[in-house]
């Protein structure tokens, strides 16, 4: 698996690091609140990235998990499709909405709508990487960044290739010969 990576981009120190800078904010901005914030994290991606960021959150939180699927192969279908309903009742909630990267932001969008829909009070958005130079669609706030990264295909900590690689525990880029397989 190694072996199949070109050049890792984050290693898993400065994945920590991220993770801890997401969690301070998200803490920052909900440490005076009257109900605890819901935590969604976006299966199956960001779960690597959302466990480590819940650990250093130090104020009542509420965890939950949505099953989606927005690519096939490394290009954005852009049709997200949802195999999961959230266990809490969203309506009247602070939502935190967490994926392991946005690209295009379609996906996430989709996200944000359904939540609204749902009568959530408010709808933040976190993601592990940010794809900045890509987005769409992106008309709302990403409230919570680990890192940037450019236009190119990454792998490790929750991302993957065709459902592999999510296990890395860096963030890195595919030899080309990983495609051509
Ligand atoms: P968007 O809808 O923002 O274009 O895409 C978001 C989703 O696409 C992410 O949840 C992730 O699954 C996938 N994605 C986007 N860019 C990458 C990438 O560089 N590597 C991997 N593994 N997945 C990506
Ligand atoms: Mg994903």
């Amino acid at each position: 698996m190694n072996n199949d990576i070109k050049e890792i981009l984050f290693s898993h120190t400065q994945i920590v690091e991220m993770a801890t800078k997401v969690a301070k904010e998200i803490e920052r901005d909900f440490k005076d609140n009257e109900n605890p914030p819901v935590i969604v994290g976006l299966l199956v991606g960001a779960v690597p990235f959302v466990a480590e960021v819940i650990k250093h959150i130090d104020i009542p939180v509420e965890i939950e998990f949505l099953r989606v699927k927005s690519y096939v192969g490394d290009t954005s279908s852009g049709a997200l499709k949802i195999y999961s309903h959230l266990v809490t009742p969203i309506k009247g909630r602070d939502v935190v909405v967490i994926d392991d990267i946005i690209d295009t932001g379609l996906s996430m969008k989709q996200i944000i709508n359904m939540f609204v829909a749902d009568g959530a009070k408010s709808v933040k958005v976190g993601c592990m990487l940010e794809k900045k130079a890509r987005h769409e669609v992106v008309d709302f706030d990403i409230n919570y960044v680990g890192s940037q990264v450019g236009n190119q295909f990454v792998v490790g900590f929750g991302l993957d290739y065709n459902e592999l690689y999510r296990n890395l525990p860096y963030i890195g880029v595919l030899k080309e010969s990983v495609y051509k397989k």
